[in-house]
């Protein structure tokens, strides 16, 4: 499998490009920002995108999507929960002090349990609410692999401070949906350097 990581932006969100190398279809996760260098991956790979994911509607993580969905023609899905935060983008934007992005409801959704799949290669979206109500993580059991937005973090968890966020939902969810997964699997948080559940389960101090 293809997997390049780009953090983009302000808030260097990390954006996933999944790829597989023989069909040449693609997922991309969280474009947050600078297409251009999302699209020279996608073109150095010659990959075709097929999914645009968006693990939750922060600004930092769907602000590149209809840009994405225009150059590509790819839907992009994500949990209809963070609707809510959609109506708010003007207001995600003033905190960030950039114009408001263009933003739709989601062209299909991301319920827990969906499997997400191109030729090559397949997921499963595990709700995570918590960080947002919407807030999804991507599992991808073939590769060891969890995209985890922002609800799980290398030695931390998500804020809760933002309009949807909960604390002890947050936490159940990491404990039931995440740290259930092998402790090998690589954990690809929505910022920051990568972890694994077994070095979270460990050392993360939220998790104790
Ligand atoms: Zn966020």
């Amino acid at each position: 499998m293809i997997h390049e990581i780009l953090p983009v932006g302000a808030l260097q969100c990390n954006c996933s490009i999944l790829g597989d190398e023989t069909s040449r279809e693609a997922i991309v996760v969280d474009p947050g920002a600078d297409l251009q260098r999302i699209q020279t991956i996608l073109q150095h790979h010659g990959l075709t995108v097929k999914q645009i994911l968006v693990t939750h509607a922060h600004i930092d993580h769907i602000a590149g999507a209809a840009k994405l969905k225009a150059l590509t023609g790819a839907p992009i899905l994500y949990n209809p929960n963070d609707l809510p935060l959609v109506k708010m983008m003007d207001m995600q934007a003033a905190w960030l002090g950039i114009p408001t992005p263009e933003v739709h409801p989601p062209d299909d959704t991301l319920e827990d349990g969906r499997v997400i799949a191109i030729t090559g290669l397949a997921g499963q979206i595990l709700h995570t609410p918590g960080h947002t109500q919407g807030s999804v993580c991507l599992h991808v059991p073939g590769q060891n692999l969890l995209i985890a937005g922002d609800t799980l973090f290398a030695g931390s968890v998500g804020r809760t401070d933002l309009p949807g966020g909960d604390g002890p939902t947050l936490i159940r969810s990491i404990h039931n949906k995440l740290l259930i997964l092998p402790e090998q699997t690589i954990v690809v948080p929505g910022h920051g350097p990568n972890t694994t559940i077994g070095d979270e389960k460990e050392i993360n101090p939220f998790l104790q």
